[in-house]
């Protein structure tokens, strides 16, 4: 199977063998037939399995076939549940349609809405937002999705998971009844279920691998463990293990600052992203973690949420998550593209629940160690710790980083961001 066998355009191809792409991948030759047909499509892959390209492409190919329009409509509207993420969307439809007469933005909150609308003013055929912002815009008067003929909605899941249910359905309403619908998602649950039956139209439903099944290629393993030892543990592991790139999930990001600083404390050269990191740390952090000049790196769920980490052979949960399609994801971030990795969880006593329900999940026991000297503590309650917020925990990451993400805005000024504060952050995204 070939892209130039889907059908896509020559000029997609070029742009597509200009990224150093040789064959798609499954969920790749799956989707992009039926949404070249204009068919809705509910698809769900793993992490880092090539959705964005799943439905860039015949979204790309489709607005380019069909005549310009004099005054650039938005005709492509793509949702995305975190800053991070539509900026990273954005830069594959930018590269992907390089070829092409096409035009494209991205807006999500917490940085200036100016530059934002005067892109948007010159006319663009594809939108890449995240809800709040989008929003809004939109009540402002300053965007229209009247014409919007194909809807794409990426990381469905979580989207749900972050309580954008209520703004999906605001923006559905703005936008024709009459249209093309995509849905992307990692993991695919009832809620999922649920929401695609109330936006899709006799969806064509694709799946590159078995629903929430962790791939075969990812050692897991638990590390039952007394939370005071948790931190003693993982600089064991990383040294004794002489792992040399490994991503680790806190649930808080008071936690990941904490343990970052301790595994640099042990001479372990780390740094942590989560939502109060400005934009530039966080870059700064990614890239010196993929140049391997920074050994590890400490996330929450949030942030680590579709960074593009590629080949990565170590994921540690510090902590497990509260919500079990998260470990999916985490676990997701190693054995990418064929490569095999390792994935262990350190549990303590108060984790038990969780880990129940990761294990009803995924279908599995996972295989238990206890390790000499780092045993649980056999009198701590199993109680689960408390969470704040439920389902919806995650909603403020983010809104305290209000350093702008240079890459993605321009020029703005100290005057014109101060005039903006009231609207800025007034969402999680
Ligand atoms: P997902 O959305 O499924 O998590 P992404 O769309 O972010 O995954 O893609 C993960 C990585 O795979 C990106 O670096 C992307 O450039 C790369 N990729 C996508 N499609 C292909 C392909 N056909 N061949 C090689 N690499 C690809
Ligand atoms: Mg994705």
């Amino acid at each position: 199977m070939s892209f130039k066998s889907l059908g896509l355009s020559e000029n997609l191809l070029k742009a597509i063998s200009k990224k150093g792409y040789e064959i798609p991948s499954p969920i790749q030759v799956k989707a992009i037939p039926p949404i070249l047909k204009g068919q809705d499509v509910l698809a769900s892959a793993q992490t880092g399995t090539g959705k964005t390209a799943g439905f860039t492409l015949p979204l790309l190919h489709l607005l380019s076939e069909n005549p310009k329009h004099k005054f650039r409509p938005i005709r492509a509207l793509v949702l995305t549940p975190t800053r991070e993420l539509a900026a990273q969307v954005y830069t594959n439809v930018k590269e992907y349609s390089a070829f092409l007469d096409i035009k494209s933005a991205v807006i999500f909150g917490g940085v200036n809405q100016k530059p934002q609308v005067a892109t948007i003013r010159k006319g663009i055929d594809i939108l890449v937002a995240t809800s709040g912002r989008l929003l809004d815009l939109q009540n402002q008067g300053l965007l229209s999705l009247k014409r919007v003929e194909i809807f794409v909605l990426d990381e469905a899941d979580r989207m749900l998971d972050m309580g954008f249910l209520r703004d999906m359905e605001r923006i559905m309403k703005l936008m024709p009844p009459k249209r093309q619908n995509l849905m992307f998602s990692a993991t695919f649950s009832k809620d999922i279920r649920k929401l695609a039956n109330g936006i899709l139209n006799h969806p064509v439903r694709v799946e590159a691998t078995p629903e929430n099944s962790t791939v075969d290629a990812i050692s897991q393993k638990i590390h039952r463990v007394a939370k005071s030892k948790k931190t003693a543990l993982t600089i064991k592991l990383i040294s004794d293990g002489n792992w040399q790139q490994v991503l680790i999930f806190t649930r808080t990001k008071h936690g990941a600052n904490r343990l970052t600083k301790k595994l640099i404390g042990a001479g372990i050269t780390a740094a942590a992203i989560h939502g109060n990191k400005s934009q530039g740390a966080r870059t700064k952090a990614l890239a010196g973690f993929k140049n391997a000049t920074i050994r590890v790196m400490v996330a929450t769920d949030i942030a680590a949420r579709g960074l593009d980490i590629p080949l990565l052979p170590h994921v540690i949960n510090y902590e497990i998550p509260n919500i079990s399609e998260d470990y999916v994801h985490r676990i997701g971030r190693t054995g990418r593209a064929g490569a095999s990795g390792e994935a262990v969880s350190l549990v303590s006593a108060d984790e038990t629940s969780y880990l129940r329900s990761i294990e009803k999940l995924v279908g599995m026991k996972i295989p238990m160690e206890i390790i000499e000297g780092y045993e649980p503590d056999p009198n701590a309650s199993t109680e689960p710790v408390k969470q704040g917020g439920g389902r919806n925990r995650n909603r403020g990451e983010g809104r305290n980083s209000s350093k702008k993400p240079k890459a993605y805005t321009s020029k703005q000024s100290n005057s014109s961001n101060k005039k903006k504060s009231r609207n800025r952050n007034r969402r999680a995204n």
